[in-house]
């Protein structure tokens, strides 16, 4: 079995189970030393590219991958190093911002499933519509009446989504307080961070426990077999960036894209002069 299995296996969220996320590391070791670490990430992601390349050709299915994070859990940087290397023309990444007010006469998933993944294509979400029940429920952004359902409503969207070809797998980047207050301080220290420094951040980062309960409370409702979520221990980068590559290989290599059959006989063509 392979080493990255097991914690694939522990940090999955099982669907009705009672999650605490302060039983769950935010940083792990794997036993990997960093130096075989990188030579795995480096082989992941030959085989990544090589995939996406088969699921372009075949063009019948998708992959959907959500990303969700404390602010400074480093969304960003994950996105960087395990798509980098994806042909850009067929993984398309899509960050939502605070909606804006066009988007908020709509049903909060209007805005969201025009990015779902068009067939043959990886569709990335940086954050997505689970801010839509978790900073939503927390600030009271709409009434609880409304917010309420909203994880029955996702449940059906993405169950939707699976039985019309896409494959779902959502990413939950786990870092510790402290963790974030460094990475928030490292934003404040360097001048080229500057720009990456918000404020309102702070705002967040006081209901710290209502985050990780109603994330916890998200992640048990809405984690199936069909669209786990994954909570990835995100403070030794190079194991959060191993831990999603090789999750995501193993759900690639499971959908085994074909390239198709031609419609022609290669041999019976001849290319004119
Ligand atoms: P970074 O980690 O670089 O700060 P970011 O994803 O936090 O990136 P920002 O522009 O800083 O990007 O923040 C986006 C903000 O939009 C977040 O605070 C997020 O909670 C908020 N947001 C996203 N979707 C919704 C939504 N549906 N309703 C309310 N707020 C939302
Ligand atoms: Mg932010």
């Amino acid at each position: 079995m392979h080493r990255l299995n097991p914690p694939l296996e522990r940090f999955r969220v099982l669907p009705g189970q009672p999650l605490d996320l302060h039983d769950i590391p935010t940083r792990f070791d794997a036993g990997i030393p960093k130096h075989e670490g990188k030579a795995l990430m480096h082989k992941l992601q030959k085989r990544l590219v090589e995939l996406q390349s088969l699921l372009y050709a075949e063009g019948k299915r998708s992959l959907l991958v959500v990303m969700q994070a404390m602010d400074a859990g480093g969304k960003d940087s994950t996105l960087r190093r395990v798509f980098g290397p994806v042909d850009p023309a067929g993984c398309h990444i899509t960050s939502f911002k605070a909606p804006t007010s066009e988007e908020l006469a709509q049903d909060f998933l209007w805005r969201v499933h025009q990015h779902a993944p068009r067939a043959g294509y990886i569709g990335v979400f940086n954050r997505s519509h689970y801010e839509d029940v978790v900073i939503v429920s927390i600030k009271n952004l709409v009434p609880k009446a409304k917010w309420q359902h909203r994880w029955d409503h996702i449940n059906a969207f993405e169950q939707m989504l699976t039985d019309e070809g896409t494959v779902i797998r959502k990413f939950f980047l786990h870092i510790s307080k402290d963790y974030q207050k460094k990475r928030l301080q490292r934003r404040l220290d360097r001048p080229d961070k500057h720009w990456k420094f918000n404020v309102a951040d702070l705002d967040e980062r006081a209901r710290w426990d209502d985050y990780m309960r109603v994330y916890a409370d998200t992640m048990t409702r809405t984690s199936f077999d069909h669209a786990p979520w994954l909570v990835v221990p995100a403070e030794r980068r190079w194991l959060r960036d191993l831990l999603i590559l090789k999750s995501l290989v193993d759900t690639l290599e499971a959908m085994n894209p074909q390239t198709p059959e031609p419609t022609f006989d290669p041999n019976t063509i001849t290319i004119p002069d």
